[in-house]
C-alpha cells in the first residue's frame, strides 16, 4: 500500500494499492505499442498536445499545488510556483524539440554525411517527492517530445502527484500509453529496467539510489541519466555586496524547506567578510515563519518525512559534537525542523562531507579566495555553485576551476530550461533541460553516403 500522509500533522490523507504484476507487465506493453505509432508522429503533432499538457498545468494550478503541498509539505507559493515552471518547461520542449533533433550535415570525404536523431522505446523515470511535479516534467516534456514514452515510478509517499501528471497528459490527448505511472515498489524495478521496451532510465534522487538503478539498469545495457545528491558551496568573497548575498543566501537554503538538490549547503566565507557574513545570515534565518504550509504568512514547511528530519537532526548534532558551533535553530519537533545555522564547519565534519537535506546552513571559514575555492571542491559532490563578487571577471575565472555541473555568480542557483542541469562526481551523470538534455534519450544516427 503507498500512503499519502500529510507532513505538517501526519495524518494518512490518502491509500493507494500497489499495483499487480500482471497490470505492471501490461503497461509496458501498452508502452511499447503506443511507442510505434508515436515514433512516426510529427513534431508539431507532438507540440499541440504538449501546449495542451501546458494549458492543463495552468488552468488546475490551484489543484496540483494543494495536491503537492498536501504530500510533501512545501508552502503554497512554492508549489503554485512549481506548477508554473512545469507548465513552461512543457511550452519550451514544444517549441524547440524539432530545432534540437534537426538533422546536422557534417562535411566529410562522402557524398554527403549527416547526424539524424531518433526516438528509441520506453524510458523509465524514477522520481524523487522534493518537486514532485517539476522533477517530472523536467523528464517527460523532452523525453515525449523525442517521440518516446514514458513511464513514472514515482516516490513512494506522493501517489497522488503520480496519479495527477498521468491525468494531466491524458487529458491532453496524448495517446493511451504514451505516459504512464506506476504505482510500484524499488525492488520490482529491474523487471521493468530488464524489458526490451525500455531502453533508458532517468532518475534523480539520491547517491544510494543512484548506484542501485545505475547497476539494474548498467546489467541489462540500459542508458542512465542520473541526478543525484548535491552539497552546493556558496563561495562568499570580500568584495561581494554582503546584503544580497546574505538575502539569496537564505533563499538558496531554505526554500522547499531545504529539500533541494541545488540548495546552497556550504556557505565558504572569505574571514574579511566572515563575521559580518553570519550576522545577517542569523537575522534572515531568525525571520523565517515555520508552520502550516497552507497558511500564506509561513515561508517554512516541515519536512517531508520524519526521518529526513530526524537524519537532519543526527548530523547536525554529530557536526556540533566536532566542533562547529549552533548559531540559531535546529530544534525539532516530528518533521518541523527549525531553520538553523552553524558555524566553524571544516572538512572532516558531516555537515561538510555530506549531504544536508533540510533548512541547514553551514558556514566554513577560508583564508582567501583560494582556499575558498579549494574547500568548494573538497566534496564528493559536484552539481551546482555560486560565487559572489563585484568583479565578474575574477568570478567567471574562479567559476573554471569549480568542480561542478554549474556555477552562477552573483545569483541564486537554479535550473532554467534554456541550460544543461547536471552533476559531476557522485552528483550523477548526463544532463537534464535544454538541447543536452533531449539529446539523451535519442539515437544519435549518422548517415553517410558515399
Ligand atoms: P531516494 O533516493 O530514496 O528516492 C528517490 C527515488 O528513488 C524514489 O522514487 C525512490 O522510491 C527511489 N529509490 C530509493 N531507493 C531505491 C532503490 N534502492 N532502488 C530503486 N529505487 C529507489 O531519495 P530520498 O527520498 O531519500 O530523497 C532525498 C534525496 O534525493 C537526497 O539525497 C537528494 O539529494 C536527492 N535528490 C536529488 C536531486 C537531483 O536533482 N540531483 C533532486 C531531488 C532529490 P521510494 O520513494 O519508493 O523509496
Amino acid at each position: 500500500m503507498l500512503k499519502s500522509i500529510n507532513p505538517f500533522d501526519q495524518t494518512v490523507v490518502a491509500e493507494f494499492p500497489l499495483m499487480e504484476t500482471s497490470l505492471v507487465q501490461q503497461k509496458i506493453d501498452k508502452a511499447g505499442m503506443a511507442y510505434k505509432s508515436w515514433k512516426r508522429t510529427t513534431f508539431a503533432d507532438r507540440a499541440a498536445l504538449m501546449q495542451k499538457a501546458a494549458a492543463l498545468l495552468k488552468a488546475n494550478k490551484e489543484e496540483y499545488a494543494r495536491t503537492i503541498t498536501l504530500e510533501m509539505g512545501k508552502v503554497l507559493t512554492e508549489a503554485r510556483a512549481e506548477v508554473e515552471k512545469s507548465a513552461g518547461a512543457c511550452e519550451f520542449f514544444a517549441n524547440n524539440a524539432e530545432k534540437f533533433l534537426a538533422d546536422q550535415v557534417i562535411a566529410t570525404d562522402a557524398r554527403r554525411s549527416l547526424v539524424s536523431h531518433h526516438a528509441t522505446g520506453a524510458i523509465l523515470a524514477v522520481m524523487p517527492w522534493n518537486f514532485p511535479f517539476w522533477q517530472v516534467i523536467r523528464f517527460a516534456a523532452p523525453a515525449l517530445m523525442a517521440g518516446n514514452v514514458g513511464l513514472l515510478k514515482h516516490a513512494s509517499n506522493v501517489p497522488q502527484c503520480s496519479l495527477l501528471l498521468e491525468k494531466v497528459f491524458h487529458e491532453a490527448g496524448f495517446p493511451e500509453g504514451v505516459f504512464q505511472s506506476l504505482l510500484i515498489e524499488n525492488k520490482t524495478l529491474e523487471d521493468i529496467i530488464k524489458s526490451d521496451v525500455v531502453q533508458g532510465v532517468a532518475l534523480t534522487g539520491s547517491e544510494f539510489a543512484g548506484t542501485q538503478v545505475g547497476a539494474i539498469a548498467g546489467k541489462h545495457i540500459k542508458k542512465t541519466v542520473l541526478e543525484l545528491g548535491g552539497s552546493d558551496p556558496f563561495i562568499v568573497f570580500a568584495d561581494a555586496d554582503l546584503e544580497k548575498t546574505a538575502k539569496i543566501a537564505t533563499q538558496s537554503r531554505m526554500q522547499n524547506a531545504g529539500q533541494s538538490c541545488i540548495s546552497a549547503k556550504r556557505f565558504i566565507v572569505v574571514e574579511q567578510v566572515k563575521d559580518e557574513f553570519v550576522s545577517r545570515f542569523e537575522a534572515n534565518i531568525k525571520a523565517l515563519k515555520q508552520g502550516n504550509p497552507f497558511d500564506a504568512h509561513i515561508t517554512t514547511g516541515p519536512l517531508a518525512r520524519v526521518d529526513l528530519a530526524e537524519t537532519l537532526e543526527k548530523q547536525m548534532n554529530a557536526s556540533v559534537k566536532q566542533g562547529a558551533r549552533l548559531v540559531t535553530g535546529g530544534q525539532r519537533t516530528q518533521g518541523n525542523f527549525q531553520p538553523a545555522l552553524i558555524d566553524h564547519v571544516k572538512p572532516g565534519i558531516p555537515a561538510f562531507d555530506e549531504e544536508t537535506f533540510g533548512p541547514l546552513a553551514a558556514v566554513i571559514t577560508a583564508r582567501n579566495e583560494e582556499e575558498a575555492v579549494a574547500l568548494a571542491n573538497a566534496s564528493r559532490y559536484g552539481l551546482g555553485a555560486s560565487i559572489w563578487t563585484q568583479d565578474i571577471e575574477k568570478g567567471e575565472r574562479w567559476a573554471r576551476e569549480v568542480e561542478s555541473g554549474s556555477v552562477f555568480i552573483n545569483a541564486l542557483m537554479k535550473s532554467d530550461q534554456r541550460l544543461p542541469f547536471g552533476g559531476t562526481k557522485k552528483s550523477g551523470y548526463g544532463r537534464e533541460l535544454s538541447e543536452a538534455g533531449i539529446k539523451e534519450f535519442v539515437n544519435v544516427k549518422t548517415i553517410s553516403i558515399a
